[in-house]
């Protein structure tokens, strides 16, 4: 064994890119140059420690496919014994601040809104399972996208079905952590949701959000977003104004939000804080008014990989500028009472 010469095992080179990668996503970096370092370690992986090694040792890393200089001095500097400098600069610049909103961050136990690969996010549900347990939560909701949004690679029955079966083999193996079954439901055009009742009602967790039309007229908007926060399989409801504030943007979409609020207060749905830096979705505005129909709220970070995950701090700075408590967040409640409220939604009988 190695461990016997009481050298320092240091960093393993696809260990190295990994966390690369996760630092990446968790400051909202381009995708294409997360991309390249998620490429670099899937390459160190398939080609194998020995090759790897050989490879260094003659100086022709960047011949590997996928490998360019950047990358290459990640797994040199790792098979040298040494912290990556881009990895120790990343660790130390990417860090994000707990804010007035530490004492929320603390009392969630969940994130009730994420993606895997088995839509359009860029890791595997384990892996988005393990980055939630290291963040200290006793759960997490899995919410994929619904078969219209093909852009995304939204799951059909079937599917939905084959990744149930997943989600319960992966909570035999992560017990006592629970993977909840979810899903991110369209909202169709004519206030529908996007998935089959028979689905839907046995899921444990809904967040329903609109992704098209969002420039529809008012009035049509908020029959369509009524409609879904009146559905008996709803529990929250996502990003609700979808707007954008980073980089070219989007502006909200128009509704008349005390009638979408007042069918939100009325059928117990919480109106999510989006956590996304890009998202920052319900405005500051309809906060306040959410508040004043004394609504639940879900913080959730929409995550589309594990590094983001971590953004559930801008959702309980936010929370916590508006007066937010603890016990006015569903994501604070043990699984067992998420359930619990989930299940009052359902139409009796
Ligand atoms: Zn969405
Ligand atoms: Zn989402």
């Amino acid at each position: 064994m190695d461990t016997e010469l009481g050298q320092d095992p240091g960093v393993l080179p696809a260990d190295a890119l990994d966390r690369i990668v996760y630092l990446l996503d968790r400051t909202l970096a381009e995708s294409q140059k997360v991309r390249a370092f998620a490429r670099a370690r899937d390459v160190v992986i398939e080609v194998g420690d020995a090759e790897v090694e050989r490879l260094h040792a003659a100086g022709k890393l960047t011949e590997l496919a996928g490998i360019g200089a950047t990358t290459a001095r990640v797994v040199a500097q790792a098979l040298d014994g040494a912290v990556p400098d881009y990895l120790a600069q990343l660790e130390a610049e990417t860090v994000l601040p707990l804010g007035e909103g530490a004492d929320l961050r603390a009392a969630l136990r969940g994130d009730c809104h994420m993606h895997s690969t088995w839509s359009d996010g860029g890791a595997s549900i384990e892996k988005m399972a393990r980055t939630a347990i290291a963040l200290g939560h006793e759960y997490m909701v899995l919410t994929d996208h619904s078969p219209r949004l093909t852009i995304a690679h939204g799951l059909n029955a079937e599917r939905l079905r084959a990744q149930l079966d997943e989600v319960a083999a992966l909570n035999d193996a992560l017990a006592p952590f629970r993977i909840l079954t979810g899903i991110e439901v369209d909202i169709l055009v004519d206030g529908a949701l996007d998935q089959s009742e028979e689905l839907l009602s046995r899921l444990d967790v809904v967040v329903a959000s609109v992704h098209s039309k969002l420039r529809m007229e008012r009035q049509e908007m908020t029959r369509r977003m009524v409609s879904a926060v009146a559905s008996p399989h709803v529990d929250i409801l996502g990003h609700c104004t979808g707007r954008k504030v980073v980089g070219r943007g989007r502006p909200p979409s128009v509704f008349d939000a005390e009638i979408v609020f007042a069918a939100c207060a009325q059928f117990d749905t919480a109106l999510e804080i989006n956590c996304r830096p890009e998202r920052q979705d319900p405005p500051d505005e309809l906060v306040e008014l959410a508040l004043e129909w004394d609504l639940r709220f879900a913080i959730d970070t929409d995550a589309h990989a594990p590094g983001q995950m971590e953004w559930q701090v801008y959702g309980c700075d936010k929370a916590a500028r508006h007066g937010i408590g603890p016990d006015q967040i569903v994501n604070t409640m043990p699984a067992g009472d998420l359930l619990a409220w989930t299940a009052t939604h359902a139409s009796p009988g």
